[in-house]
């Protein structure tokens, strides 16, 4: 469960229609939908998961157990990882310290990525000086004080950059920061998600009109 299950938006005669394939007739008027008519316009709502693998020098998270799609709901606490320059997942439970459940990392949300090529040499040598610390083990494992967290805001403080680094002096703040902008986005497409599951589509009345149909962020952002 960690592919794109393809959601389709359309507008046909106002609300906008979200489903996994264009019906035979709208299900908002009834008509038959004629697939050259244009202002049909289907786009693909943007997927927000990713595999961790083909996000390196990120930080990503995804939920303890289970996906996000089928498992997920936001009284859940999410694990928190970090990638290396060729996408290997470090991240830090009750087992101690992982680098070996990167294909855990199938359908995860990228909360931070680097960006500047200069900087992926020191990304690896800082995660690889914080990884070798000695606190990372189960004894010391603690599931409020000293989890997967601890861990990755520790390596973000010794990186020393500039907002990630100022965000990670706590929990409390980096989850503010870059952590519950991106949960929030997913939570609308999870949502969205299981009402076509348990449906088949979702007609959007109360969304604004339809000239920023095309814009993906607009459109996630006001789906509900
Ligand atoms: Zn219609």
């Amino acid at each position: 469960m960690d592919a794109d299950p393809g959601i389709i938006c359309l507008d046909h005669c106002g609300p906008r229609v979200f489903c996994f394939q264009i019906p035979e007739n709208c299900p908002a008027c009834r008509v038959r939908l004629d697939h050259n008519q244009p202002t049909l316009l289907p786009f693909r709502v943007p997927y927000p998961f990713v595999r961790a693998v083909q996000h390196p020098c990120s930080v990503v998270i995804k939920p303890t157990n289970g996906d996000f799609l089928n498992n997920y709901n936001v009284s859940m606490d999410l694990h928190i990882g970090v990638t290396t320059s060729n996408g290997q997942v470090v991240e830090f439970d009750r087992g101690g310290l992982h680098r070996d459940k990167t294909s855990s990392w199938n359908q995860c949300l990228v909360v931070s990525q680097l960006t500047s090529e200069p900087w992926i040499e020191v990304w690896d040598s800082v995660l690889e000086t914080v990884a070798r610390q000695d606190c990372w083990t189960p004894q010391r494992y603690h599931e409020e004080t000293f989890n997967c967290y601890t861990f990755v805001l520790a390596f973000l403080r010794c990186l020393r950059d500039g907002n990630l680094s100022e965000a990670a002096v706590s929990r409390v703040k980096f989850c503010e920061a870059f952590v519950s902008p991106r949960a929030t986005v997913a939570c609308k497409y999870i949502a969205l998600y299981r009402r076509l599951k348990d449906s088949g589509y979702y007609v959007c009345r109360t969304s604004k009109s339809s000239k920023n149909l095309s814009s993906v962020s607009a459109t996630i952002n006001s789906l509900f």
